[in-house]
């Protein structure tokens, strides 16, 4: 089991849910030529897809293109139920960079048959994240640069400006359909630029004042 020691409470909290946003960014929507949501698109990732910084993302056998989506994480250190968007950020212990890893072909397939992403986003070492930097000392998560490099590469270079939904609005949502726990984590969505990894890259996902996140791409 992953454990996660909250930076502002001080405190070892077990992962829990994985909240994951989709399609929160207007470039990101247009790339995948789907359409801005009206309102948010939720998905759910298991807690054994959280691999740390300095691990290995493995391939699956089932997907021949696996998609790399850097995130921002808001880490829930106060739960809730119905939390108000004026105090959400509150609920919010720390920030790090995640990758939403996605097994392209297979999620395209889900798609066309109407079936959930549990299967496309959900494999083993699918949520990288990276380590934690206390809420206070971030500031406003809508001030943040966002990027993904592929051995050196940028591949990825966002803002959180440009999020369709605030952290705090998604924060708000999620918690009228889910008790909010510590140490679970919202993965709050990409945006353009994603694409495929390959065995041996490198991936260095950065969000601007948070620490870098490393990992390896293997088989
Ligand atoms: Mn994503």
């Amino acid at each position: 089991m992953v454990e996660l020691i909250l930076p502002t409470r001080g405190t070892v909290v077990p992962v829990g849910k994985i909240l994951c946003i989709g399609r929160n960014y207007a470039r990101h929507a247009a790339e995948m030529k789907s359409a801005v949501p009206e309102t948010p698109i939720v998905f759910l990732k298991p807690s054994t897809a959280v691999v740390g910084n300095a691990g290995v993302v493995i391939l699956p056998a089932a997907s021949k293109e696996v998609h790399h989506e850097v995130e921002l994480v808001a880490v829930i250190g106060q739960g809730g139920k119905n939390i108000p968007v004026e105090t959400a950020l509150n609920h919010v212990d720390a920030y790090a960079v995640g990758l939403d890893m996605t097994a392209r072909d297979l999620q395209a397939e889900a798609k066309r048959n109407g079936h959930p992403w549990s299967v496309s986003k959900g494999f083993d070492t699918f949520a990288p994240l990276g380590p934690l930097k206390a809420a206070s000392a971030v500031g406003d998560p809508q001030r943040l640069d966002i990027t993904l490099r592929i051995n050196g590469e940028v591949r990825q270079a966002g803002h959180t400006r440009d999020m369709l939904f605030s952290v705090a609005t998604l924060i708000a949502y999620c918690s009228t359909i889910f008790t909010l726990l510590p140490g679970d984590l919202l993965y709050t969505g990409t945006p353009e630029g994603v694409g495929p990894v390959e065995v041996g890259d490198l991936l260095e996902a950065e969000v601007s004042g948070l620490p870098l996140l490393r990992v390896k791409v293997k088989r």
